[in-house]
């Protein structure tokens, strides 16, 4: 089983012309509301490949958090442990996108702050007991690095995917992470150094794999990914397939949705060949438009995907 801990967050996206001035009311010509939150877009990931799937999160209990909670299940991930609260509404994301894609975001985490050990303790067979444990950092960072914690306690392997990037990592995250997954600006955020090459994403490897963790993963868009195993400790790009891109929001939650999945169900492949499975999975969900409904399916994908 894939187990992540982590964020839900009702996307409300309004389409306009031009970004609104402060103080000023403008018409918008589209508005819809999507599933998002990193924790929950890579378990939706991992479940659409045909992973069982637990999300271990917590959202309202309001209508935002009632519908996420059906989409979960219509997903086919267990919400056994899917808390819901009166103190803080479900995780938003009020999103403005101009006519030219430039947008404007605000984000109220709300729920997902409330996520806490106590929480983490109920679901600890769970957590124990999985394949997978996958952490992100749209929680409180204390409670991702209690459950990798606890995972790794049972030898259970960790996935961890450090976004959105704090500059001041807790050292215990790189310990406690058997993989180390970040994009270009996190990795910029935790290391200082800007990726803008391939040689960049083989320093910035080498940099957070000497913070203590096993392997690291560098995801580099349409380059694919720079992956370095302490065991070999030589920089291996991976590329990605050439595709046409018409939106890459939450290519990398796809990516590591996918890894996780390819962790848990074929740990006999080569980190190599999973992470190349892994950014053929993403290089679909960049080919629609969305987020979740960006991600696709098993039956969707090349059968030598599996
Ligand atoms: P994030 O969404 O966090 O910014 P990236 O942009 O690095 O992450 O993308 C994550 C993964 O998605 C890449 O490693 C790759 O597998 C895939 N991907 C993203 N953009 C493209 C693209 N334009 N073409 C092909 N694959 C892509």
């Amino acid at each position: 089983e894939v187990v992540v801990v982590g964020s839900c967050m009702t996307d409300l996206v309004s389409l306009t012309t031009r970004l609104p001035k402060a103080g000023e009311t403008i018409l918008g010509q589209k508005f819809f509301v999507g599933f998002g939150g990193k924790g929950a877009n890579q378990c939706v990931q991992s479940a659409r490949l045909g992973a069982k799937t637990s999300l271990i999160c917590k959202v309202g209990s309001d209508s935002f958090g009632n519908d996420y909670v059906a989409n979960l299940k219509k997903n086919g991930i267990s919400t056994a442990f899917v808390g819901q609260t009166t103190d803080a509404a479900t995780g938003t994301a009020s999103i403005i996108v101009n006519s030219e894609g430039q947008n404007v975001i605000v984000i109220v985490p709300g729920a997902n702050l409330l996520l806490n050990f106590e929480d983490l303790k109920r679901a600890s067979d769970v957590i124990c007991k999985a394949k997978v444990v996958v952490c992100q950092l749209e929680i409180t960072p204390a409670v991702s690095l209690e459950a990798l914690k606890m995972a790794r306690a049972s030898g259970v392997k960790t996935l961890f995917n450090p976004a959105p990037a704090l500059a001041d990592l807790d050292p215990q995250f790189y310990t406690y992470s058997d993989i180390f997954c970040c994009n270009e600006t996190e990795a910029e955020i935790l290391t200082g150094i800007p990726v803008g090459n391939l040689e960049d994403a083989e320093k910035v490897g080498r940099m957070l794999l000497g913070r203590g963790c096993k392997l690291v993963i560098v995801t580099l868009g349409a380059e694919g990914c720079m992956m370095i195993s302490g065991d070999e400790g030589i920089p291996k790009h991976v590329p990605a397939g050439k595709v046409r891109a018409v939106d890459t929001t939450g290519a990398g939650d796809s990516f590591v949705g996918a890894l996780a999945f390819y962790l848990a169900y074929y740990p006999k492949l080569s980190m190599e060949e999973m992470i190349r499975k892994s950014n053929c999975v993403a290089s679909v969900s960049v080919q629609a438009p969305g987020t979740q409904s960006s991600y696709p399916y098993r039956k969707d994908l090349p059968q030598d995907l599996f």
